[in-house]
């Protein structure tokens, strides 16, 4: 890893999501220091579940975070179960408990955000996080980086990593600073109380009600205290002004209106929800300038419909840190290797993952049947074999640094 001469990077990250974090345990872990500037006076997550695929359990395994991680998390039995929306009917499921770890060597788990964002906290060392502090402005003069914050504070870095979302600050240093696209979609997300949630809904089990312009994901989380509801609909013209993180169940239940009865009850059963706009950005030529790059949602914000946005900042953190220790003489060249390594799978996975909304939200009709047809001819843990059994340790020893 780092030559005994060579002067270690000074590392700024900004944002302290899970991204942000990840690339700080990561580079931790490759012998690198690093701080991180986040914006909030605390490290949190918004109170809702994401799905751990195989490729982000493998790295989060190999940070250390997984054994306490499992103390919560899920293990799913079955996954990516479609079902009609109007009466339940199973279009197709795949037995995880099983052909996950054979196919994979890893499982598919459920997790509250706030659990994940924890773990890989503690895998950060202490005094490396600066909470309250908001960039406002990057700039690279003479090839060094300088971050200014919102109190007028200005410090400096060999290196900057723009981990601070899809509204990154950072993004404008390296690409055109145009805020992210309105994409005529917004997300429901909830939790319902397990004690309140139909059997069904608590299964080890990662559902997906699909229907006309709709569909609604389910999966418990939490040891099972709760189940996680993120549910997908058109945004409408007037909500664009009104936009507010909260909504009402009423809300929420008058989307699914129609839809298979036992959803219904379901929807009924939980706590106040929450309401986002899903943005859009088209992917990114490139992501590095100089000493500056980006990662996660900065880099490569994804529709959530493969479930792989986190998974692949945390992938992001896990490739750079190594770019980073193994070339610390010349950052800029590491920074450009990461780029490299990196983009080409983050670009595919945007496209996909636009596509299946299409795909998802047909109206019922010939192409909806077709689309259901096409369920029972496929097996997507084999078709989407790419995104689960990626290593980077692997994809790093096909492309060696140059330096
Ligand atoms: C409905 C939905 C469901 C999803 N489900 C899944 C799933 O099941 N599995 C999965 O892998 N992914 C999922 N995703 C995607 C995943 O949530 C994101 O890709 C991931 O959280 C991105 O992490 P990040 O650290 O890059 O960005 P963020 O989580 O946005 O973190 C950015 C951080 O930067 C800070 N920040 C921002 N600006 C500044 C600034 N100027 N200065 C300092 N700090 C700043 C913010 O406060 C924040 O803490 C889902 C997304 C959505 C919307």
């Amino acid at each position: 890893m780092l030559g005994a001469k060579v002067r270690t990077p000074e590392i700024a990250i900004l944002g302290g999501g899970i991204g942000g974090l990840a690339a700080a345990a990561f580079l931790h872990r490759a012998g690198l220091r690093s701080t991180v500037y986040e914006q909030a006076p605390v490290l949190k997550e918004v109170g809702a579940g994401l799905v751990v695929a195989p490729n982000a359990a493998r790295l989060l395994r190999r940070l250390g975070v997984m054994g306490p991680l499992l103390r919560s998390a899920v293990r799913l039995d079955v996954g990516w179960e479609f079902r009609r929306w109007q009466d339940g009917t199973i279009l197709s499921a795949e037995d995880l408990a099983t052909a996950c770890e054979r196919l994979y060597g890893e499982h598919t788990y459920t997790v509250h955000r706030a659990d994940l964002l924890e773990v890989i906290r503690r895998a950060v060392p202490e005094g490396t996080v600066r909470l309250g502090r908001r960039c406002t402005e990057v700039t690279v003069r003479d090839g060094r980086p300088s971050m200014r914050f919102d109190d007028g504070e200005v410090a400096g870095a060999d290196v900057v990593i723009g981990a601070d979302g899809v509204h990154s600050v950072v993004r404008g240093v390296v690409a055109d600073p145009r805020p992210a696209a309105f994409s005529g979609l917004c997300a429901f997300r909830a939790l319902v109380p397990g004690d309140r949630a139909p059997s069904f809904a608590r299964r080890r089990a990662q559902t997906l009600w699909i229907g006309p312009g709709h569909h609604l994901v389910h999966y418990p989380i939490s040891e099972g205290r709760f189940v996680n509801l993120v549910a997908f609909a058109p945004a409408g013209d007037d909500s664009v002004e009104s936009w507010t993180a909260r909504a009402t169940v009423g809300e929420f239940l008058r989307e699914f209106e129609g839809w298979d009865p036992r959803l219904v009850d379901l929807i009924r059963a939980a706590e106040t929800p929450g309401r986002w706009a899903l943005l859009d950005r088209a992917p990114l030529p490139r992501w590095s300038r100089g000493p500056v790059t980006l990662l996660g949602d900065a880099a490569h914000p994804m529709f959530p419909f493969f479930a792989q946005g986190a998974a692949q900042a945390i992938e992001d953190a896990a490739v750079l840190s190594r770019c980073l220790a193994e070339d610390a003489a010349d950052p800029a060249r590491a920074l450009r290797r990461y780029e490299a390594l990196r983009l080409p799978r983050t670009t595919r996975l945007q496209a996909v993952s636009h596509a299946r909304s299409d795909i998802n939200h047909l109206p019922d009709g010939p192409g909806q049947r077709a689309r259901d047809t096409s369920f029972t001819e496929t097996d997507p843990l084999v078709t989407n074999g790419w995104i689960y059994e990626y290593d980077p340790d692997v994809a790093m020893a096909a492309e060696p640094a140059a330096g």
